[in-house]
Parts: structure tokens; C-alpha cells; sequence
């Protein structure tokens, strides 16, 4: 299959590039606008891959969408370009509402428009997999309640509500166009590649520094962490295996609260990285204001993509965790440039992220 991945030089869509060509015979065409929150060098491992091209490209312009589509006539869209950060949200949402919303509206209408073109043998088999977040469904009590598929949505930030507007734009295509559109929704990832804005690198970067840590409220909410090469081969066989019209939950089992997530990075980097001179890492942790509509809980059920699809995660939280500190250990000229160019943990003031 030939599959065109947007948002394929950020985190998540970077890892489902690098999966689909070193791990399956698909070919890749990744299309990104390159905003702030890319970065080339996330794909750098699989840029001389004969099957592998970059086009750099807005998801807004439906011209030059259009074109690309045409000339490659891909088997399946999988569609993760968007704003991501929710603090960045709560800060100036328009950015959010145009790429999230308005620009999956627009890759929807050029997808429609190329998959009408496609002969009939092409157009059943074809899919448009809309990549998603389970903060569309609000929050969860501290309980063992979860997330299923079925869960109204509930969206507290104007992130979380741009996903939810285009969760529904991709299943409104589905009913009344029949496009195949197949949505997963997933919980928080982390690993490898990761923006030095979010909450696991950049305590990982500020601890190694010994510089402070902060933690909103104080560090109780929970979040599913999900190790990002668990997720890329997830959504590789929603795109190729999910059911069009159904949506999949993504989730790691791996339930943490923000205090022990950051905890554990302490220990983890006195166990492994030269020691502090001010003394342990846990120290370093200071409880800031907490964000404004900061969600509780977030919990998946994963039965569905489990027993539908065979998926299962592999990584523990503390195996994952592990891999991803080794892995900001050894890959510092990655993340040095980023974070002096603009993410210092002194920059970021007060806040911490997700
Ligand atoms: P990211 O911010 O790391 O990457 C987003 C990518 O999209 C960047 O490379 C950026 O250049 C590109 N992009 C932005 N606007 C574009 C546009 N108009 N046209 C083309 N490209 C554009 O995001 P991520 O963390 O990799 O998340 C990917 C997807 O997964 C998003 O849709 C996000 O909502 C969803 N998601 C992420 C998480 C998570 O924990 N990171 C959790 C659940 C869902």
C-alpha cells in the first residue's frame, strides 16, 4: 500500500513513518507543513528509503492537496497534522480551530474528491484514518472507570474540542459520503522524538539540568501513558485493517499520576545519568497553579482494538520510560538546538505540559 501520513514530522507521525517503512513493505508519503512542533530530523533515520518522500505542504491549501494526491494516489490517508498542546490552546486557540477544524475539513473535501475519482476496486479498500485523542471524552472520577468508544464526548480545553469538532467532520464524512473513514482515539504517548515543550521530556531535560520541575496543582491528575512505538503500530493496523465507520481506543494500561510519572523520571535519572550536587532529583519538584480546566482522569478501555485487531501494547510504563530517559541521554544534539532555540524550563515560566 502506498499511505500519505500528515503531520508525519511530528512525534507520533513521525514514529508511524519510521514503523511503516522499516517495519512493513508500505510506501510513505509524508506531508507536513513544518510548523514549530516538527522536526526533520524525526524522520532523518528513514529519508534515503526509496519508498519514503517528504512533501512539504499545508493541509489548509486544497490546491496543492489535490495535486499531491493525484500524482501519488495513495491507498489510505492517515491524518495527524494538528496543533497539539493544550497549553498553547488555552493561550490562542484560533490557531487550533483553523488547523484542527478547518483544515481537516479541508483534507476531507480532497479526499473526497480524489477517493470519487478512484475505480471501484480501489474505492472499497481505500481508507481515510483520522488520528485522535481521548480528551475529546472530558475526565474520569479517581476510580476504575474507563474510556470505551462509546463514552459521550465531553471536551474540557479548546484543544481537546478542536479534536472532538474534527472527530465528527471524519464521521459525518463516513455517513453521509461514505467515505471509509476509520478514528482512533488514544491516550497521552511518550518516547523517543519527543518536543521538549511536553510534560515527559521536559522534566527529563530539566532534571538532567537540575533545574526546577513543576507540577500543576499538586501533581494528583492521572493520565494512560501510551510508548509512542506502541502506538505506531496501533494506528498501522487501524489504517490498513480497522472497519469504516468505527472508532478504536489506544491506550497503554498504564495509568499514572502526574507526581509519579515525575518521580519516577527523578529516580530513574539518579540511576542512570552523573549525579546532581544538590543532591536527589525529587527535590527539584515544585507545585505551580494549576492549569484552568485541567481534567482529572483519563482512562482507555483498549478491548476493542484488542480483540478486533490483535493489538496489545508492549511496554510497561517502566520499560518504556527507561528507553525513552536512554534515549534523551544518547540523542542530545536531537533536543540541545530545540530547547536553547525556545523551550527552557525558565522560559516556560510556571508551566509544565502535556
Ligand atoms: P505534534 O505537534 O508533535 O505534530 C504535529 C505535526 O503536524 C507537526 O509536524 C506539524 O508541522 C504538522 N502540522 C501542523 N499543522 C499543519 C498543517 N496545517 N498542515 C500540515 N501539517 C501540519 O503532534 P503529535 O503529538 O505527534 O500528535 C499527532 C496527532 O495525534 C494529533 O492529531 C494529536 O491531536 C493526536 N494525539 C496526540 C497525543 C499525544 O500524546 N501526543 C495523544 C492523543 C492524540
Amino acid at each position: 500500500m502506498k499511505i500519505l501520513v500528515t503531520g508525519g514530522a511530528g512525534f507520533i507521525g513521525s514514529a508511524v513513518c519510521r514503523h511503516l517503512i522499516a517495519d512493513t513493505d508500505h510506501s510513505v508519503v509524508n506531508l507536513d507543513k513544518l510548523t514549530y512542533a516538527a522536526t526533520l530530523g524525526s524522520v532523518a533515520p528513514i529519508e534515503e528509503n526509496p519508498r519514503y518522500r517528504f512533501a512539504r505542504g499545508d493541509i489548509l491549501d486544497r490546491r496543492f492537496v489535490s495535486e499531491l494526491l493525484d500524482a501519488e494516489k495513495p491507498d489510505a490517508v492517515m491524518h495527524l497534522a494538528a496543533e497539539s498542546h493544550v497549553d498553547r490552546s488555552i493561550d490562542g486557540p484560533g490557531d487550533f480551530i483553523q488547523t484542527n477544524i478547518v483544515g481537516t475539513y479541508e483534507l476531507l473535501e480532497s479526499v473526497r474528491a480524489y477517493w470519487a475519482k478512484l475505480p471501484d476496486s480501489r474505492k472499497a479498500n481505500f481508507r481515510f484514518h483520522h488520528i485522535s485523542t481521548d480528551e475529546v471524552y472530558g475526565d474520569l472520577p479517581l476510580d476504575d472507570s474507563l474510556f470505551t468508544e462509546d463514552t459521550p464526548y465531553a471536551p474540557s480545553s479548546p484543544y481537546s474540542a478542536s479534536k472532538a469538532a474534527s472527530d465528527h467532520l471524519a464521521m459525518a464524512w463516513f455517513h453521509t459520503y461514505h467515505l471509509p473513514v476509520v478514528l482512533s482515539n488514544c491516550s497521552n504517548n511518550y518516547g523517543p522524538f519527543h518536543f521538549p515543550e511536553k510534560l515527559i521530556p521536559l522534566m527529563i531535560l530539566n532534571g538532567l539540568e537540575g533545574r526546577r520541575l513543576p507540577v500543576y496543582g499538586r501533581g494528583e491528575n492521572v493520565r494512560d501513558w501510551l510508548y509512542v512505538g506502541d502506538h505506531a503500530k496501533a494506528l498501522a493496523l487501524v489504517a490498513t485493517k480497522g472497519v469504516p465507520g468505527r472508532s478504536y481506543n489506544i491506550g497503554g494500561r498504564n495509568e499514572r499520576s502526574n507526581l509519579t510519572v515525575v518521580e519516577t523520571i527523578c529516580d530513574t535519572l539518579d540511576r542512570l545519568a552523573p549525579p546532581l550536587n544538590t543532591g536527589p532529583r525529587r527535590q527539584l519538584i515544585d507545585f505551580v497553579t494549576d492549569r484552568p480546566g485541567h481534567d482529572l482522569r483519563y482512562a482507555i478501555d483498549a478491548t476493542r482494538i484488542e480483540t478486533e485487531l490483535g493489538w496489545r501494547a508492549e511496554e510497561t510504563f517502566d520499560t518504556g520510560l527507561e528507553k525513552t530517559i536512554r534515549w534523551y541521554l544518547d540523542n542530545e544534539s536531537w533536543w540541545r538546538p530545540i530547547r536553547e532555540k525556545r523551550y527552557s524550563g525558565e522560559r516556560l515560566g510556571s508551566k509544565t505540559a502535556e
